[in-house]
């Protein structure tokens, strides 16, 4: 074994590598870029060094391992992990690359080469053509719909689906743009497309003496753009024969390549009956990010294995020695908001809760409260992992985990896990790839509403009595009405509102100090006055009423809901409101005049506003007013349209993109380009305005503009 390994990555999966190095009594050496001198990552390893270019420069990394000392670099998943020239250099310097032989990583690195490698050693792939023949003339062949996928592709980008030979030069053509971009090849290649498909993958290990087993499947078939979310082993829709089958074919598919190390090989099974065909899409040349599920059924530690492997040990144990135990759920926990097409979100950790010692929960995170989440990385932050001895109870202790975890300060898609894993269709382990985009709308709301109301007065009622005046000098407005349409994912409950505005109307207190006529109790000359807060949370305003001191008990009434008795018990970061006589806890950051609150994995970030500050729909996504707004921070990639044209609903505007991920921003109605405030190449902020579209004048002859020409 070695005793110093360099780890080339950063986040969870550095902490994680790191984590079996200590256990070993290996030392670690990790890398960081500027970005992240003070993470997690840096102060776990034994030493660690600057990586002046990043975590992409080879020659910085093998450095770093020269001057520690280090003869063996883990490079994690991503970065270094499949580059084969990497790879190659580091044999060059004598120091072992923890990763399979770059002719393995080659062979499988490109989707046309692996498929015919694996095709020739008889292994099933899924039906197509690929470049440099003619992708047309192949998808007519296949028949439609057919996927477009980058022959380098990865992380599910530039995938796009055909429907009709009419579509497929726009899926060419963006998908080209993609992977050009993306993975500098634009090579392509089409398949038939599978419908309802499920994504079930080999984990494989092998070593440098010819031995090569296999560790069990695991179904990553819950997947939104294409990439997964939540994964499980084993999966609940294998019968034995097709598991069988399955571990056969990708050992084959590893020896075919002549792999050494840990690897996975993913196949898409079409239906969800047995004995349906299970075809190979590609291998990974590396540990998943999935890997602990398998690691949890099989009580083995893949980094472990991978390190002796490379050390040259062969593998401790044969195919039949390979028992697998209960069940584990893996759930990634994203920064990205599901309710605007799960776009990459950002900011800093304000708070932080994660599950802490439980049964049979893992927790692979990379998080510490200040960390910035930017658009430099990949927006995964952390997993959580739970094993049970049957698939319910590892369903339940993973809700449970995720119901414990808060993170404030970044929209995350944690409300949405716990959505899913609330689906019938999912509990009863009734999976499809396409399962996240059909029930979208319901995990949606599921995600945003409900939960356990405690205090229904807040959210309806009868107007309320007492009068209404002008409240606090700064934020005070006069009686405000709910406005703006129905975003996405929905209102925060009024509990919600109602804590917000209990919170902010202490820190206004608080703020106030000594002085008795900045004290907003309510009380003006002898007179019982209500402060109306108007918050806003993803497009929807709501005006919210407070009167007397939350910390000492005060009423509160959410829109024209009665009024009922509250308080407010601040305890670091976690707030106890009483409202009701219901007491109920909630994570609380105030970041800058933005109100964050958490409570059971949910966040709702709240901010206050003047009345009149946004109308009804401007808000994000809305499209009451013709103001069309940029999804996510990122750059302008193209626009499609001038100033003054003539647009139809759902016409491309402008293609938005970030993290190499392309989002098209369409007209909200038929209209008018009456602003374009935009140009491609230029980066734009998240919710800046792109363009306008304005109401079509009416023709004052009165004839269709349809009938033109006909
Ligand atoms: P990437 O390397 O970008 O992750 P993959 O080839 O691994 O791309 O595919 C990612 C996902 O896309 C799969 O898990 C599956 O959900 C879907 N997919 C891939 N190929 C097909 C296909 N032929 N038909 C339907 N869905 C597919």
């Amino acid at each position: 074994m070695f005793d110093t390994v360099l780890v080339a990555n950063r986040g969870e999966i550095a902490l994680r590598v790191i984590r079996t190095l200590r256990r070993l009594g290996v030392r670690s050496v990790a890398v960081y870029s500027d970005a992240d001198a003070g993470a997690p990552h840096v102060r776990a390893a034994d030493a660690a060094v600057r990586l002046p270019s990043g975590y992409l420069a080879v020659e910085e990394v093998l450095a770093a391992a020269g001057r520690t000392g280090a003869q063996a670099v883990h490079p994690g998943y991503g970065f270094l992990a499949e580059s084969t020239a990497f790879a190659r250099r580091c044999a060059e310097e004598g120091v072992v690359f923890v990763g399979p032989p770059a002719e393995a990583v080659e062979a499988m690195g490109d989707k046309i080469r692996a498929k015919a490698t694996v095709a020739a050693a008889g292994v099933p792939v899924v039906p197509g053509g690929a470049e440099p023949d003619d992708l047309t003339e192949a998808a007519l062949r296949i028949g439609f719909p057919v996927l477009v996928k980058p022959s380098a592709g990865g992380g599910g980008k530039g995938m796009l689906v055909a429907r009709s030979a009419a579509e497929l030069p726009q899926a060419l053509e963006s998908a080209r743009r993609t992977a050009a971009a993306a993975f500098g090849d634009a090579t392509l290649l089409v398949e038939r497309y599978i419908a309802g498909p499920r994504h079930i993958e080999i984990q494989v290990l092998a070593d440098a003496h010819g031995n090569v087993v296999h560790l069990g499947e695991r179904e990553c078939s819950l997947q939104r753009r294409h990439q997964k979310i939540i994964e499980e082993a084993p999966s609940p829709l294998l019968d034995e024969e097709t598991r069988r089958r399955m571990g056969e074919d990708a050992v084959r598919a590893a020896r075919s390549v002549g792999y050494v190390g840990a690897g996975t090989v993913e196949f898409i099974v079409a239906g969800d009956e047995p004995g349906h065909p299970a075809y190979f899409i590609e291998m990974n040349t590396r540990l998943q990010v999935e890997h602990p599920v398998t690691e949890l059924v099989t009580g083995l530690d893949l980094v472990e294995l991978q390190l002796r492997v490379a050390a040259g040990e062969p593998l401790p144990f044969a195919q039949e020695e390979v028992r697998l135990r209960g069940h584990a759920v893996e759930a990634r926990v994203y920064a990205e908001d599901p309710a605007r097409d799960f776009l990459p979100t950002g900011g800093t950790v304000l708070a932080l809760a994660e599950p802490g010692d439980r049964p049979d929960v893992r927790v692979d995170s990379g998080l510490r409260p200040g960390t910035v989440v930017g658009s430099d990385y990949d927006p995964m932050l952390s997993k959580i992992i739970a094993w049970a001895p049957d698939r319910g109870e590892a369903l339940r202790r993973l809700d449970a985990a995720l119901r414990a975890t808060t993170v404030l300060g970044v929209t995350t898609n944690i409300a949405f896990l716990r959505a899913l894993l609330a689906d019938p269709d999912v509990a009863a382990g009734r999976l499809s790839t396409g399962l996240i985009d059909q029930r979208l709308g319901a995990l949606l709301d599921a995600a945003q509403g409900g939960g356990p109301v405690g205090v229904s007065s807040l959210s309806a009622g009868s107007p309320a009595k007492g009068s209404v005046s002008a409240g606090s000098p700064a934020k005070g407005v006069p009686d405000g009405q709910v406005a703006g349409g129905r975003a996405p994912g929905g209102a925060p409950p009024g509990e919600v509102l109602a804590a917000a505005a209990l919170v902010l109307h202490d820190e206004l207190a608080r703020r106030a100090g000594d002085d008795p006529w900045e004290v907003p109790d309510g009380w003006r000359v002898g007179e019982p006055a209500w402060t109306t807060w108007l918050l806003a949370a993803r497009g929807e305003t709501a005006a919210v009423r407070v009167r007397g001191l939350p910390a000492r008990g005060c009423e509160v009434a959410v829109a024209d809901g009665a009024a009922v008795r509250a308080r407010l018990a601040r305890d670091g970061d976690a707030d106890r409101v009483t409202m009701d006589g219901v007491t109920s806890r909630f994570a609380c950051a105030l970041d800058g005049g933005v109100v964050w609150l958490g409570r059971d994995g949910r966040s709702w970030a709240l901010t206050p506003h003047e009345a009149g500050e946004r109308g009804a729909g401007a808000g994000p996504g809305g499209a009451g007013d013709g103001v069309v707004r940029s999804p996510m921070p990122g750059t302008v990639l193209l626009v499609k349209v001038v100033p003054g044209e003539q647009v139809t609903e759902g016409q491309p505007l402008v293609i938005v993109e970030a993290m190499k991920m392309e989002h098209t921003v369409t007209a909200p109605a038929d209209g008018i380009v009456a602003e374009l405030a935009v140009r491609a190449g230029r980066p734009v902020d998240m919710d800046a305005v792109l363009a306008v579209i304005r109401p079509a004048p009416a023709d004052p002859a009165g004839a269709p503009a349809a009938e033109e020409g006909s």
